[in-house]
């Protein structure tokens, strides 16, 4: 179990671990080898699936058992999760400070059974299977009233933080609302309309942050970026929740993750990244002015003095710059000429 407290210097929240007490020794940083490779026992491998917590939901090859080989994509509960779904939430006070239980649900999406098969290499079906994942999952733990927010993400590499190599994305149930984007229902409650949706109206007429524009969803590079070659995937349908996701958007998006994530890897140099669902809060009182949105952030750079003092990102990089650099991936070549 773990702690959530309250920084009120940063006016943050911060999980704190009680039962995983990581020895300076463990850390991964420490551990890995920074290119992911294959290093020992795997747990995310074919074959070892007695190994991990039973699975929650898989894709399988025909009919075969839960737990056993043949899946497609599984997802599993995070072994080393800080949270768990049990009981309700309970606020401690500790002097001046603020803490509440650990109450929440850490998933884990393994993307394929092969350990040395990385997320811009699958094909487009399984990522079809991937977003899918993503959207039944969400679905499942927004029926939970205790949770109020639902982070879909993936860290690949060792400066995205992975800590193993085996291609895996993550789905975190928050009892609260971290609040990041809070910026969208304030601009809605100043100006009467919805903030992304606007974004979009103005990048559609200038063009130059495009990378590219489909019949679902517009890829940018945002304005403000703090990550060089950082890049948004945008619903142009106002929709505030990512589990309202059609059918139709949902294979897609599936062709924008594989295009973007080829165009990140190959274009950067094969760096370490990130992607992250950012969508409206779930079980809470209504706020106007959510669209939900998918950020890829290349991590080019390490997150330096500068950053972790102020908040402010130093990007060296203008978006302006980078959007060609990935346009050039998506309209030059196609999945099949890369693949
Ligand atoms: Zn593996
Ligand atoms: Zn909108």
């Amino acid at each position: 179990m773990s702690e959530i407290r309250r920084d009120y210097v940063k006016n943050k929240w911060v999980s704190i671990s009680s039962n995983l007490a990581l020895k300076p020794k463990d850390f991964p940083v420490v551990k890995m080898d920074t290119s992911g490779a294959p290093s020992g026992f795997c747990p995310f491998c074919e074959g070892n699936e007695a190994v991990t917590p039973p699975e929650i939901f898989a894709y399988r090859k025909g009919q075969a058992e839960p737990n056993s080989t043949g899946w497609l994509v599984r997802t599993i509960p995070n072994k080393f999760s800080a949270f768990e779904l049990e009981g309700e939430l309970e606020e401690k006070h500790i002097g001046l400070y603020r803490c509440y239980n650990g109450l929440g649900k850490h998933e884990v999406i393994i993307e394929a059974p092969q350990h040395d098969t990385d997320f811009h290499e699958l094909d487009l079906e399984r990522m079809e299977m991937i977003v899918a994942t993503f959207k039944l999952r969400y679905n499942a733990l927004a029926q939970d009233e205790r949770i109020k927010y639902i982070q879909i993400y993936k860290n690949r590499g060792l400066f995205g933080g992975a800590s193993l190599g085996h291609s895996h994305s993550q789905i975190v149930g928050f009892p609260f609302n971290p609040g990041e984007n809070v910026g969208l229902p304030q601009y809605y409650k100043d100006k009467g309309s919805c903030l992304i949706c606007d974004i979009l109206q103005q990048e559609h007429n200038s063009r130059e942050r495009i990378v590219y524009e489909g019949e679902y969803f517009v890829a940018l590079c945002p304005y403000a970026s703090r990550f060089a070659y950082e890049t948004w995937i945008v619903p142009k349908r106002h929709t505030e929740h990512f589990g309202q996701l059609t059918e139709a958007e949902e294979k897609e998006l599936a062709w924008f993750c594989k295009k973007l994530s080829m165009a990140i890897v190959h274009s950067l140099g094969n760096p370490s990244y990130n992607f992250m669902i950012n969508t409206a809060p779930v079980n809470s009182l209504y706020e106007p002015g959510y669209h939900w949105y998918m950020e890829f952030t290349p991590r080019l750079l390490v997150a330096a003095g500068v950053e972790v003092a102020t908040g402010v990102y130093i990007n060296p990089t203008a978006p302006e710059i980078a959007a060609p650099v990935l346009r050039e991936m998506f309209e030059v070549h196609s999945i099949e000429a890369i693949v």
